[in-house]
């Protein structure tokens, strides 16, 4: 899908490198919700590499929220899950 430019994902993740938490608005998000890191070598890796995906931006900015943020939901409980395994068995 072509990104729509709505900037939910720069809301919704978290960023690590910025220590940026989900549900928190990017400080270079701007307010026309464009990055203002955009083709600059200080943007995260992270954002470079993501890709708008139907599944994660689902058809609308509200959508794009409740998808991703259900997402990062999932990865908290994984990562306390993975707390709670022997050594061994954590990835
Ligand atoms: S949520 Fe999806 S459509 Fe919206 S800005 Fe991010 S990648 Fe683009
Ligand atoms: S650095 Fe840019 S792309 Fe990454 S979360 Fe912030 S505004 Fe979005």
């Amino acid at each position: 899908m072509e990104c729509r430019k709505c900037g939910a994902c720069c809301i919704a993740l978290s960023v690590s490198t910025l220590k940026k938490p989900a549900g928190v608005r990017c400080p270079h998000l701007l307010p026309d919700n464009l990055c203002a890191l955009w083709g600059k070598p200080e943007r995260p890796w992270a954002c470079s590499a993501f890709e708008p995906d139907p599944d994660f931006c689902g058809s609308n900015y509200l959508e794009a929220l409740r998808l991703m943020s259900r997402l990062e939901q999932i990865c908290v409980n994984a990562n306390i899950l993975q707390g709670h395994l022997p050594p061994q068995d954590r990835r």
